[in-house]
């Protein structure tokens, strides 16, 4: 088999991404290798290929527990062998999987890190027959990446014990100490390295400042039903908070963070995976290992710690290719927090610089008035040549505009109230509010009261936050947040230095998605969310629940938007649908091909409209038209001939191109009518007697076939 017929026959898809060709090649030819490819570039696919092409046993090296079980579910839904041994099993569970192991009945194990270097386990590894090594997340080694973990360091166990054995490393990780380090590590340090771009175009960015976030999440959400979401907030009480309030409007969420017992979290997320839940807000503590293709937007209620962190979170949504959304909102709140994070940690202090350079790095992001994509992908030390037209800024671009006046007037009231004022209540004072607050204070007295009722709250509060982020002023966090003067304020008070703001544009969710979905940059990549979709999606629903494996694992959102759109009314046409293997087929097949063909009827559509229940005769026509005889369909369909005998003859009756002559010789046909006029049959009689007055000879295809064309020619 060469690789591309296992892609098409495994995993059911035409082309390789870019990059997975020349790695599996690597592989192949018995090197060793790195792979970074974004979260959701197909890296799994690069080890998984070779190993089944390959004699014996590939070895999968992974810390999350939770992917190791999807992955193998996934394998083994397209009839894959493959397992995992990790600290879950029972004993008996893993000496059972050992001894397929040892038989050679195994194409892929996944083991945790723990697992494989505990004990003399290498030398139970040692006595198969392995014919690679895929460490995955591999960053997990290297004290530079965003992800230590002490175990993965023992690696470098693995060249030493199997020196003639390949390595793939694979990690998303963007930056090169890390991945330098990586390759020591694993003690392949002049292995090749594989960059695949790390753009990801069906992904939309969004920055909004954080205001009024909840109601916007919530219009955001309605305007998205059925499509499943992440929403990410820094701490656990902000994950119940708003999934609260989400339930509260009727969306179907649940919070997730570390503090939820495990059989709640695994409940949680098991649902999330199944659909049965919509969005799951949660923190940082949810998503590693979650492999879920569908998922249609992430959110970012809080500010992340790095780009890193922020680009494998949003990388979860869309990797089945298929649009995706993401937005963030960013507040001057969240840097503070971050900054203040970072400060208090006990980490070495160079290790706080590197953490305070990459905060930064975050914040360039979220205050650009740059397309966004180019920022985060220089990040990666990658460039893109043109705007991406799929970011906010992109389809907004920035209006700058001399915001002196506006700042002055601000810094002045902050000055004339000592310092002692918060956002809101400075908002009030600016805009003339008369609530009790400010009279209490006596702040209706102040000249700037009043000063700034040009412009409404939300614009005063998005330029104030502006400046906070500018550093046109500061801001007390242990001083009820209280905006405080620094010389940057002074100067501008007096009039030294000028300031510029980006111009304020309200959020319209209803519009961004328009925008989104504006008809000339609609690709074809897009979910096609028409009936047919929906009822493709409701019976992959019902068929993973009785499975008990997420709908994703039944076909991913891309397949079954592709059949939604091709419509495939055959066997052949079903496996050219992208996701559609051969396991697959056998499995779920012939139900989806009812299902369009349903479609295709109730809505009357042409040409295979009038044929009667479905794809069984579609299927016997294509077979038909291939040149197949009947005995030859029968076996292939697994069906009685005279079945097949039926299918044709209704099908020519429904004028389909079928010539039933053709299926029967002059003699048998003579035969059989003689011996009809005989016993002097009528339409519709019952076949047994004249089957046993021909002394069965012929069987009941050939009867039906002569009678019916007996019956045509009158
Ligand atoms: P990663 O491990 O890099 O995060 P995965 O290996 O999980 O990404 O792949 C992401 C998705 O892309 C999966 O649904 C996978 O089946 C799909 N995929 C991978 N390679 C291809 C390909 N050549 N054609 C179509 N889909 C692919
Ligand atoms: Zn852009």
């Amino acid at each position: 088999m060469t690789k591309e017929q296992a892609l098409k026959k495994y995993f059911g898809y035409d082309k390789f991404r870019p990059l997975q060709s020349e790695i599996i090649d690597t592989i192949l030819a018995k090197n060793d290798c790195m792979v970074l490819m974004p979260t959701g570039g197909g890296k799994s696919l690069c080890f998984q290929i070779p190993a089944l092409l390959m004699d014996g046993l590939t070895v999968v090296i992974s810390p999350l527990i939770a992917l190791m079980k999807d992955q193998v579910q996934g394998l083994v839904a397209n009839g894959i062998s493959a397992a995992y041994i990790n600290s879950t099993l029972t004993g008996s569970e893993q000496s059972s999987i050992e001894w397929k192991a040892k038989l050679g009945e195994l194409k892929l194990l996944y083991i945790s890190p723990e697992k494989l270097l505990s004990g003399n386990y290498l030398n139970f590894i040692k006595s198969l027959k392995v014919n690679l090594f895929a460490v995955d997340e591999s960053h997990c080694v290297s004290i530079w990446g965003h992800d230590f973990r002490p175990e993965y360091t023992q690696l470098k166990a693995l060249k030493a014990n199997f020196p003639s054995v390949p390595i793939v490393a694979l990690t998303a990780t963007a930056d090169k100490v890390t991945r330098k380090d990586i390759l020591t590590q694993l003690g392949i340090p002049d292995a090749p390295t594989f960059t695949s771009s790390f753009d990801r175009p069906n992904l939309s960015l969004n920055v909004l400042p954080s205001r009024n976030r909840t109601r916007i999440i919530e219009n955001f959400i309605k305007e998205r039903p059925n499509q499943s979401g992440i929403i990410y907030c820094l701490s656990r009480n902000a994950t119940e908070d708003v999934a609260l309030a989400l339930q509260r409007v009727g969306i179907r969420a649940a919070h997730y963070h570390a503090g939820l017992i495990a059989e709640t979290r695994e409940k949680v997320q098991d649902s999330f995976i199944n659909d049965d839940l919509q969005v799951i807000v949660a923190t940082i503590a949810f998503g590693m290992g979650i492999d879920k293709s569908n998922v249609r937007f992430i959110i970012h209620y809080n500010l992340p710690s790095n780009v890193e962190s922020f680009y494998q979170e949003i990388g979860r949504a869309g990797r089945d290719g298929l649009k995706a959304d993401t937005l963030l909102f960013y507040g001057y709140g969240d840097v503070i927090i971050r900054t203040k994070m970072i400060t208090d940690s006990e980490l070495p202090e160079e290790m706080k610089e590197v953490q305070t350079a990459k905060l930064t790095r975050l914040k360039q992001y979220a205050e650009a008035d740059i397309c966004r994509r180019r920022i985060l992908l220089s990040y990666f030390n990658e460039e893109i040549r043109e705007d991406c037209g799929n970011c906010d800024v992109c389809r907004n671009p920035r209006q700058r505009f001399d915001a002196t006046t506006i700042a002055q007037k601000a810094l002045s009231a902050i000055a004339r109230t000592e310092e002692k004022v918060a956002m809101g209540m400075l908002i009030d004072i600016l805009r003339g509010s008369q609530n009790r607050n400010v009279l209490e204070r006596n702040y209706h007295q102040i000249r700037t009261f009043g000063a700034g009722r040009d412009l409404k709250g939300e614009e005063w509060a998005e330029y104030l936050t502006q400046m906070l982020n500018m550093g046109v002023m500061d801001i007390a966090y242990d001083d009820h947040h209280s905006f405080k003067l620094n010389n940057y304020s002074w100067s501008v008070l007096k009039g030294e230095q000028g300031v510029e703001l980006v111009k304020f544009e309200p959020y319209d969710t209803k519009k961004a998605r328009q925008d989104a979905e504006n008809p000339k940059e609609k690709s074809k990549r897009e979910v096609i969310r028409d009936a047919l979709f929906e009822k493709l999606r409701l019976l992959r629903k019902q068929l993973a629940d009785k499975l008990s494996i997420p709908p994703f694992l039944v076909f991913s959102d891309a397949t079954i938007s592709e059949m939604a759109q091709k419509k495939p009314i055959s066997r052949y046409q079903m496996l050219q649908v992208s996701g559609v293997s051969d396991a697959k087929y056998k499995q779920f097949g012939e139900v989806f091909l009812n299902e369009v063909l349903d479609f295709i009827r109730d809505n009357n559509a042409k040409g295979v409209a009038r044929v009667a229940n479905g794809s069984t005769y579609i299927e016997t026509l294509d077979l038909y038209k291939k040149g197949l005889s009947i005995e030859e369909i029968a076996t292939r369909r697994n069906l009685q001939p005279s079945s097949i005998a039926n299918h044709l003859i209704k099908l020519s009756e429904d004028g389909h191109d079928v010539d039933i002559t053709k299926l029967i010789s002059q003699q048998e046909y003579d035969a059989i009518v003689d011996m009809a006029l005989e016993l002097g049959m009528n339409k519709g009689d019952a076949l047994k007697p004249l089957f046993e007055a021909l002394n069965e000879e012929y069987g009941y295809d050939k009867i039906r076939l002569a009678l019916a064309i007996w019956d045509k020619n009158g």
